[in-house]
């Protein structure tokens, strides 16, 4: 017997009309290219996002086309990402932080037809275009007079003369709700990138389970800055959550250094804000010496990479603000952790809370979880035990876009990271599987490694790698960028660890590094890192 419900498909375009019926005077708030603020509301993003769809109809794009985006967070993007999606157009978010070779490779590979983008990467699409085949329009997000004269560019037109004469009335067509709406290619660290291409089933059921109350609790008494960006993974799906519970969003644009930051946390009553730890290094470093505060921050959800424990404490205990540790990737929508305590750790003194804290979650509903050995055999959960981590459910992907071969083990997705869960199900990272340092036997954590380094007053920046060692296998070394005008030594930072860790995970060695490679989505490149240090040798066989 079947249901009597309403049969109703999850659809994207149902997020912005319930936003622009039910918050239609919501605002939101974007810092444009152009360096002014914009403001507008949910009301008036909804019409020019049917806009939006109606230009794309112009076009004569095909449902199914793909519509990229070279973009940071801001109100026009926001529009795409309904307009396109809600007409049953793709939208490709395109990484600028990529390699311009590896940019025109994922626009041919996803056979875009459109390309928008912000005026900042004018430069890129001109250096581009030539070599990116399929692509027959492109858009500059801005205003007609804004548009560049003799750019280079084939069939320019600015976006405010494109969508701004189209009918502000749409009605969205309703289909299956597995249709594709969005795609992200992976960073590509090793090969070509891959993408996963999500639905929207997998996006409105992602958007559910982010805005509940223990996984990043969004709400309609939230001012959100998603500092994490629009063109990767969907900004952890923010600007779906926010439509979903007429949250105000505040989009930073370009600048995400420090004092933009501060300013637009400030000067917009942000209560609640979204990054990887490199962006909150950054307004850390800026509100330090200046002795700022924040007025109406409260909480900020960390991911991407490990959180250090010196910076949850210094949000928690300097600023009065809680840290939500999270955990996931682009195959995963991307949130498949968060952490927060439960009810039984009230009790808990604030140093128990804290090793709690620092872990990446436990599973939010629809996400799945095991470790497994090397043979696939599952692993028990008591927090001491690691293995690879395999994740399942209805918005972690099936197969990549146009891939060759099934990713999945026995329906399960290996997710590459090797972790712990403990009984209560909190999930602890403690590397990337191609990261792991093996000395002696033995799995050292390179995260624990670098947390360590980090909680070290004068260093900014902190990565561990294995170096090749032939009694050991493996030994590690820690290379550390120093904070400005500060100064440590090796036997100093060597000598920090102890105590902190078992004798035999102290590091070997010290590097000193003016900087730390940086991927396209700020995680640290340990094998570029590797490659800088290929003459290195450990000190005990320089002897
Ligand atoms: P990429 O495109 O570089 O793979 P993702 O954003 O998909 O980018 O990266 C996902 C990976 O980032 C995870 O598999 C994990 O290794 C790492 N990661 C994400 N969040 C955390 C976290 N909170 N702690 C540790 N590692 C994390």
């Amino acid at each position: 017997m079947l249901g009597l419900m309403q049969n109703q498909p999850l659809l994207i375009s149902s997020l912005i009309e319930f936003a622009a019926r039910h918050h239609g005077d919501a605002e939101i708030v974007s810092r444009r290219v152009e360096g002014d603020i914009h403001r507008y509301t949910y009301r008036e993003s909804a019409r020019r996002s049917r806009q939006v769809a109606h230009a794309l109809n112009a076009l004569n794009l095909a449902f199914g086309d793909r519509v990229a985006t070279l973009a940071w967070n801001g109100y026009r993007h926001f529009e795409l990402y309904y307009g396109v999606s809600g007409s049953g157009r793709v939208l490709h978010t395109i990484n600028p932080r990529l390699h311009p070779e590896q940019i025109a490779w994922i626009a041919n590979h996803a056979e875009d037809q459109v390309l928008c983008f912000d005026l900042s990467f004018l430069p890129l699409v001109q250096a581009v275009h030539a070599n990116c085949t399929t692509i027959k329009h492109y858009i500059a997000l801005c205003d007609a007079d804004k548009l560049p004269a003799d750019s280079g560019i084939p069939n320019l037109q600015s976006y405010e003369s494109w969508m701004g004469g189209q009918p502000g009335d749409y009605d969205w067509p309703t289909f299956d709700e597995n249709t594709a709406s969005s795609m992200c290619y992976t960073s590509g660290t090793t090969g070509h990138p891959k993408a996963a291409l999500y639905s929207h089933r997998s996006s409105t059921l992602h958007a559910f389970a982010a805005a509940l109350p223990d996984v990043m609790s969004i709400s309609a008494r939230d001012a959100i800055l998603p500092v994490v960006p629009m063109f990767h993974v969907n900004a952890w799906g923010i600007p779906y959550s926010a439509a979903l519970t007429g949250a105000k969003l505040v989009f930073p644009g370009p600048a995400m250094d420090g004092k933009s930051v501060y300013e637009l946390i400030e000067a917009e009553k942000v209560t609640y804000a979204a990054g990887v730890p490199t962006v909150w290094q950054m307004l850390l470093t800026h509100m330090k010496p200046q002795g700022l505060r924040f007025s109406t921050l409260r909480r900020t959800v960390i991911g991407g990479s490990a959180c250090p424990p010196a910076m949850i404490k210094a949000f928690n205990d300097d600023y009065g603000v809680e840290v939500l540790h999270a955990w996931g990737m682009t195959e995963m929508s991307p949130l498949g952790t968060l952490c927060t305590l439960k009810n039984k750790h009230d009790s808990l003194s604030d140093d128990e809370k804290m090793k709690i804290r620092l872990k990446q979650g436990r599973a939010i509903y629809g996400v799945d979880m095991k470790i497994v050995d090397s043979a696939g055999k599952e692993l028990p959960w008591d927090g001491k035990t690691y293995g690879d981590l395999l994740v399942k459910g209805p918005w972690i992907i099936r197969e990549y876009y146009k891939g060759t071969s099934d990713p999945l083990v026995d329906g399960w997705f290996p997710t590459g990271d090797v972790a712990t869960i403990d009984a209560d199900g909190y999930m602890q990272i403690t590397d990337r599987s191609k990261d792991v340092i093996k000395s002696g036997g033995e799995w050292i954590s390179s995260i624990d490694i670098e947390n360590i380094a980090v909680a070290h007053p004068s260093v900014l920046m902190a990565a561990c790698i294995g170096m090749v060692h032939p009694k050991w296998d493996e030994r590690p070394i820690v290379a550390v960028v120093k904070k400005p005008g500060m100064d440590v030594s090796r036997d100093e930072l060597l000598a920090f660890y102890e105590g902190k860790t078992a004798k035999w995970q102290i590091p070997d060695d010290v590097v000193f590094v003016d900087a730390i490679p940086l991927g396209a989505t700020g995680k640290m490149l340990k094998t570029r890192l590797r490659e800088l240090l290929k003459d290195y040798q450990l000190p005990e066989i320089q002897k």
